[in-house]
């Protein structure tokens, strides 16, 4: 079978079940309407919580960045696009949110990926609940840590897990408010068990943060818990791209 026939019975099996997913064209959106084939619909849909993609001052901001530095990093940050400012709104990050350091990435997935694979060596686990991000669970499954789920924001679910022995370390994953349903995590009972157990946290606070907590410090700041490793994005409520992960000196190094 050549490359064109598996792609065509791929397509037409996804057809047949009826699974096969197009992408639409949106012509304008606001906050509130969305424009999409000649038709204007309330817009329920987006990840813009605080309708910042369109803020004046945001835009602004974008191009005068523009203007000062370029449209673009110019290098990897390992070579010569690592810049002043890259370093600044890192070191702000770290200090609104009580970290060490924080370390920024391209975007949330890119974060997920980077931490998960920096921190499952052979032996250790992973434990997540149930409903995390797929690019948690992604990067999980091609961890050589073992990985266990648990179930959804369930402590006593996490417990269990955590009393069977390991060998190594143990990371516990979740998000800090879930993207399907908008559910928060129980943060301070999974901090609790976590550390008991002499494991590591991660918090995804992807659609936490900017919009619960002090100042929108997100899920962890609100609930009163500093996990050792936190991912907030800046997609969604902040309404442009890119992420960072908050951790220790170490860890970021
Ligand atoms: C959106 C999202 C990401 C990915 O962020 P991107 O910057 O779009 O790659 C990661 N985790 C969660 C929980 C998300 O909702």
């Amino acid at each position: 079978m050549s490359w064109q026939q598996r792609f065509r019975q791929a397509l037409d099996q996804r057809r047949a079940a009826d699974g096969w997913r197009q992408r639409r064209i949106v012509d304008e959106q606001t906050t509130r309407t969305l424009h999409s084939g000649g038709r204007c619909y309330h817009h329920f849909s987006s990840n813009d919580y605080l309708g910042l993609t369109r803020h004046p001052a945001v835009i602004a901001a974008w191009q005068q960045g523009a203007a000062l530095t370029g449209a673009g990093a110019g290098a990897s940050g390992h070579v010569t696009g690592y810049h002043r400012q890259h370093a600044d709104l890192e070191a702000q990050l770290a200090d609104w949110l009580g970290y060490e350091r924080a370390l920024l990435f391209i975007s949330g997935f890119a974060a997920n990926q980077a931490v998960i694979h920096l921190l499952g060596e052979k032996n250790d686990r992973i434990l997540a609940d149930k409903l995390s991000h797929a690019s948690l669970l992604d990067a999980a499954s091609h961890s050589p840590a073992q990985l266990r789920r648990f179930s959804h924001n369930a402590p006593e679910s996490l417990a269990a897990r955590l009393a069977s022995p390991c060998e190594g370390e143990t990371l516990v994953v979740t998000e800090g408010i879930f993207s399907m349903d908008g559910d928060s995590a129980p943060l301070a009972a999974l901090a609790q068990q976590t550390r008991q157990a002499g494991g590591w946290l991660l918090v995804d606070d992807a659609h936490g943060i900017g919009v619960v907590g002090e100042q929108g410090r997100g899920s962890c700041w609100q609930q009163g818990v500093r996990p050792e490793l936190q991912v907030i994005t800046f997609g969604k409520a902040f309404g442009v791209s890119g992420a960072a992960l908050l951790c220790d000196a170490d860890t970021a190094d």
